[in-house]
């Protein structure tokens, strides 16, 4: 699990070449904002917004204004722990990569017409625990965000493709919230400090991240984007209702990691999400009836609304 795989980094680039953004690779990298001490991220110095984009992401899920849709079936994830490949500090947020050369971790069901490849995982957090998540519930921001990042291998033969295409990837999210230690995420937070600066990547080969999903099955779905350039509007969303639990240390953890290369002028890895963007003339459906009211189980952590640096 040390060093440098120079190989493996060969391969990030040519993918990063091979693809059409003028930044960097979508889903491969996480998202960003203008953060308060900070100038603009060089991730985010191509467009902001997408001219015309009518499904972009992240938006705010209102608990009573989303749909119950009865015939949304369960989603079925299949993950195979040994396609788990590397970790890689990409300079926005550290993505956990997957072997997507075969059908070995998949997800299907849900929204979905066509089963979809895992690819990477990755997520967005705060510098404190009162922001950090793309997604909001009514408003309320949790400290942070997963990202599971699939590709629809059925229908286009590359992920480059399917991120062009408006049914290409599958993202499913699921809500940080702070409570106790969680122990599969320890695994990861324990690998860390290894992939502290920008563009290291340490091998992590045998991880199940259905480890990182909470037990409760419901979720809402929407159509929407890609949170970082290109932005393409090709992400079915799925997010999940419940949080896991993380605690301040795992938290901390992520804090510790650098937006910047070893020599550089040290910048922490923080508040790394895209603000939030209209819902324009779209419905959020659950998979389960809404019990807003009674449900205060699953509702975000926090006091009054919660607003953003
Ligand atoms: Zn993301």
């Amino acid at each position: 699990m040390n060093g440098v795989k120079a190989k493996a980094l060969g391969c990030l680039y040519q993918q990063l070449k091979s693809l059409r953004s003028p930044a960097r690779p979508c889903s491969l990298a996480a998202c960003s904002r203008k953060n308060r001490n900070a100038a603009l991220h060089p991730l985010w110095q191509s467009p902001l917004t997408i001219p015309g984009g009518t499904r972009q992401s992240p938006i705010n899920i209102q608990w009573r204004d989303s749909v119950y849709d009865p015939f949304l079936k369960p989603l079925k994830i299949s993950y195979d722990p040994t396609t788990c490949l590397h970790i890689w500090n990409n300079g926005y947020s550290f993505l956990v990569e997957f072997d997507d050369s075969t059908d070995r971790s998949i997800i299907v069901g849900g929204p979905l017409e066509n089963q979809y490849r895992l690819k990477q995982f990755h997520f967005h957090w705060g510098a404190i625990n009162d922001w950090g998540s793309e997604h909001t519930v009514d408003s309320k921001f949790y400290p942070a965000e997963l990202h599971l990042v699939h590709w629809n291998a059925v229908e286009y033969p590359t992920f480059e493709e399917a991120v062009m295409e408006g049914n290409g990837l599958a993202v499913i999210g699921v809500f940080l919230k702070l409570g106790a230690r969680h122990e599969g995420l320890q695994t990861l937070v324990d690998a860390l400090p290894a992939v502290k600066h920008k563009d290291t990547v340490i091998e992590f080969d045998v991880f199940d991240p259905s480890c990182l999903l909470p037990s409760c099955p419901d979720y809402w779905t929407y159509a929407g984007s890609l949170t970082t350039p290109p932005l393409t509007e090709s992400v079915t969303w799925i997010i999940k209702k419940k949080p896991i639990e993380v605690d301040e240390d795992q938290l901390e953890a992520f804090r510790m990691l650098l937006f910047t290369s070893d020599g550089e002028e040290e910048k922490r890895m923080v508040d790394n999400f895209r603000p939030l963007q209209p819902l324009m003339d779209r419905t959020v459906r659950s998979s389960f009836q809404v019990r807003h009211l009674l449900d205060t189980e699953a509702q975000p952590q926090g006091h009054a609304e919660q607003v953003r640096p």
